[in-house]
């Protein structure tokens, strides 16, 4: 299973309860997707282990979405880190990042590899893979796709009736084949193809018509809900998303799950926004900080 924690689900600044957005996947390693101020701090209440974070994905250079980077590195400095971190954004984010890790009194003492992204596959491990893909928000944004690579699963019903059984399941997976009451079993003849999961996280960002396609079947979208439907013109000023039409677009995808995150903070209660988007993608769930979902 891949838990998905929610370290901060505000917009723009912190408040008294919530946090800017950010939220972690731990998968194998951990990963973080955009990285609000206290990050490392939320990281320990919620017991998401920063010193096994391998990379942070930022979808743009907005203040809110990468102040956390900073103190995550100097608690990872004063832990005696050595591992190398990685920070992935859109364009500009290799520069920033060198820029202010080159000052003495910020620097690293690992290897930081910052770099800029656009498409394509940016980051890989033995079961899944993560790629950007542009959105619509102010200057240069990118949301991010994970998606678990598809893997073989036992079709029960044929190996049973094939012969397999205890340790032959270990064997056949070993081996490839095993003989069994005399005949040979290819493991491919009783096994079958699991499309992976897929995550798909938007950032901050307008109705974008290529989130539909991105997020085609995701089991969980993390979409942009800045504002309700009420001030949708604020919402296409300030380049944000309505809860409405992140609703819309979970819809469109044909996406399972649709987590309604970055919210701005002129909504004390965020209840109104959940309903809106429930009239539209029922399977929808408001972020707040601490939420854990296993997909
Ligand atoms: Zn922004």
């Amino acid at each position: 299973m891949i838990r998905v924690v929610v370290l901060g689900s505000s917009a723009s600044a912190p408040s008294k309860d919530c946090f800017p957005s950010c939220f972690a996947v731990k998968y194998g390693p951990v990963l973080l997707f955009d990285c609000c101020e206290g990050a490392q701090k939320q990281m320990m209440r919620y017991k998401i282990s920063y010193s096994r974070t391998k990379a942070i994905f930022l979808t743009h250079l907005h203040a809110d979405h990468f102040l956390g980077v900073f103190g995550l590195v100097q608690t990872m400095n004063l832990s005696g880190r050595k591992e190398p971190l990685q920070i992935f954004g859109p364009r500009g984010t290799k520069k920033f990042f060198e820029t202010i890790f080159s000052l003495r009194h910020l620097a690293p003492q690992f290897p930081v590899e910052a770099r800029d992204v656009s498409t394509g596959k940016i980051f890989e491990e033995d079961l899944f893979e993560v790629r950007p893909f542009a959105v619509k928000h102010a200057g240069p944004s990118l949301g991010y796709v994970l998606e678990q690579k598809p893997y073989r699963r036992f079709d029960e019903e044929k190996a049973r009736k094939a012969g397999i059984r205890g340790r032959l399941f270990t064997d056949i997976q070993e081996k490839g084949r095993v003989t069994a009451g005399g005949k040979t079993i290819e493991y491919d003849d009783v096994t079958y193809v699991q499309q992976g999961k897929k995550i798909v996280y938007t950032g901050d960002t307008l109705p974008c018509a290529s989130i539909a396609g991105e997020a085609k079947d995701a089991d969980l979208l993390v979409h942009d809900a800045c504002f309700a439907d009420e001030d949708k013109e604020m919402a296409a000023e300030k380049k944000h998303a309505t809860s409405r039409q992140a609703a819309e677009a979970a819809k469109k995808a044909g996406a399972k799950k649709l987590l309604l995150t970055h919210f701005s903070n002129r909504y004390d209660d965020r209840k109104p926004l959940l309903e809106e988007a429930r009239k539209i993608f029922p399977d929808s769930i408001l972020a707040e900080e601490g939420l854990e979902l296993l997909i």
